[in-house]
């Protein structure tokens, strides 16, 4: 095939020059790809991003396999078609680090008043905050693990502890009711905390009693005190 010649690509409809644009494949009467090696490729990417089990695979091979990864990304980083890439990707990692400093350097330098901030919005609108942290969570699934194993070193930290059976007694003693709203409970009833965790209650049988999923989670961390239970205002 001479220098010149160019072929249409059937995806994008561009003339580009035949030898260097496409594949050569035996599949085809002119013994060239139909589509252009710019169009391949974006399919093929997609491919690869939405093949799951593939990349599954890659990333533990990465991991079973450090040092031959760490010398075939040295070696795919300078080769020079990936050079571009490769200055562009350090450009943003630079970049999103010094934003990241900077949002650390805030959080310490303000961490009391954030965080009694959200202290407040919390016990104002519970179910908005709750929301916004739901949000948090999707955008951001390693903050919920984290706050999983907070939430869990709080309650390890917490005064007292009960067994199963002291809350299946419980739970007798009310009738299989909600505390708070005084319901039967559909489903498994949630063990609440009438002075909560996080605000120096203890986790002692004595500080629990069963409610219903909407009391619980309307309750939130807020003292009996503090939020009218559907009972108090019947
Ligand atoms: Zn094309
Ligand atoms: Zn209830």
């Amino acid at each position: 095939m001479k220098e010149s010649t160019v072929h249409r690509c059937s995806k994008c409809g561009l003339c580009k020059p035949a030898n260097l644009e496409f594949f050569k494949v035996t599949t085809s009467k002119i013994g060239l790809s139909r589509r252009c090696r710019d169009c391949i490729a974006v399919v093929a990417r997609a491919k690869y991003v939405a093949d799951e089990e593939l990349r599954e695979k890659q990333r533990q091979y990465r991991l079973d396999h450090p040092e031959e990864f760490r010398v075939y990304r040295q070696k795919w980083r300078e080769r020079p078609e990936n050079r571009e890439h490769v200055r562009r990707h350090s450009r943003e990692m630079r970049d999103a680090e010094v934003r990241n400093e900077q949002g650390r350097a805030y959080y310490r330098a303000n961490r009391s008043a954030i965080l009694e901030t959200q202290r407040l919005r919390r016990l104002a609108d519970p179910e908005l905050a709750a929301d916004i942290q739901r949000r948090s969570w999707q955008k951001n699934p390693m903050r919920l693990r984290i706050n999983d194993r907070r939430r869990r070193a709080r309650m390890l930290a917490a005064e007292g502890s009960h067994t199963a059976a002291e809350w299946q007694a419980k739970i007798l003693e009310y009738g299989g009711r909600c505390r708070w709203c005084q319901q039967a409970i559909n489903g498994t009833p949630h063990a609440d905390h009438v002075i909560p965790i996080s605000r120096g209650g203890s986790d002692d049988i004595s500080n629990i009693v069963p409610s219903c999923e909407t009391c619980n989670k309307r309750k939130g961390a807020k003292l009996p005190d503090e939020w009218p239970a559907p009972s108090a205002s019947i």
